[in-house]
C-alpha cells in the first residue's frame, strides 16, 4: 500500500502535461480535453452523476482573456520555480524538502508517502513539487465545481489555456 502512494507515482502527471500539447500541436485539435483528459471527466462524474455541484454560471470574469492567461501566467511561474527547485537540489545546492505545499503556501508534510533513498533527491525533489501543482489546482477545480458549473475549472485550466492558444495559432497558420 505504501509503494502505490509513494511521491514518486506523481510523475505520472506529467502525462497529462504532455499529452494535451502533443495532440493540440499534431493534430491541431483539443482531443485531449474532450475525450481523454481524467480531472475532466472527474469533474463531470462529480459535479453531473453525483451531483455535488450547485450548477450554477460561474462569473464572467473566470473565462475572460485576461483572467485566463493571467492564470497560465501564474501557473507557469509556479512550474518554472519548481523546476528551479529541482535543479537547486539536484546540483547540490539544496537538500530535499518533503513537503506538499497547497495552494503554494501551506506546508503539509509527506515524508510518509517517501522512503528515500533508491533515487537521486531531485527527482523525490521534482515529485513533492509536482504533486503540489496538481494538488492545488485539484482542489481549486473541485471548489470550483461546487460553487458554478461541474467544469468550471476547465475554462481556465492551464493546459486548455495553452491548448486552445496553440489551436487557434494553427488555424490562423492554415487560413493565411
Ligand atoms: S481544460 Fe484542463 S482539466 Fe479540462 S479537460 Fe482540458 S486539460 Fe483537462
Amino acid at each position: 500500500m505504501r509503494s502505490l502512494s509513494n511521491i514518486l507515482f506523481a510523475w505520472l502527471g506529467m502525462i497529462d502535461f504532455i499529452v494535451p500539447l502533443i495532440f493540440a500541436v499534431a493534430a491541431g485539435n483539443k482531443g485531449f480535453c474532450n475525450r481523454y483528459c481524467g480531472r475532466g471527466q472527474l469533474f463531470t462524474v462529480l459535479g453531473k452523476k453525483a451531483k455535488c455541484s450547485r450548477n450554477k454560471q460561474a462569473p464572467k470574469w473566470i473565462s475572460s482573456k485576461i483572467f485566463r492567461y493571467g492564470f497560465l501566467a501564474f501557473f507557469l511561474t509556479m512550474f518554472g520555480n519548481m523546476v528551479f527547485q529541482t535543479w537547486l537540489v539536484g546540483s547540490g545546492a539544496a537538500s530535499l524538502k518533503e513537503a506538499i505545499k497547497l495552494l503554494w503556501t501551506f506546508r503539509v508534510p509527506w515524508g510518509w508517502a517517501y522512503t528515500g533513498g533508491f533515487v537521486a533527491d531531485w527527482i523525490a525533489q521534482f515529485s513533492f513539487g509536482f504533486y503540489s501543482l496538481m494538488l492545488t489546482s485539484t482542489i481549486i477545480g473541485i471548489v470550483v465545481m461546487v460553487l458554478y458549473k461541474p467544469r468550471t475549472w476547465c475554462t481556465f485550466c492551464p493546459m486548455g489555456t495553452m491548448t486552445q492558444g496553440i489551436c487557434q495559432m494553427k488555424k490562423t497558420d492554415t487560413a493565411s
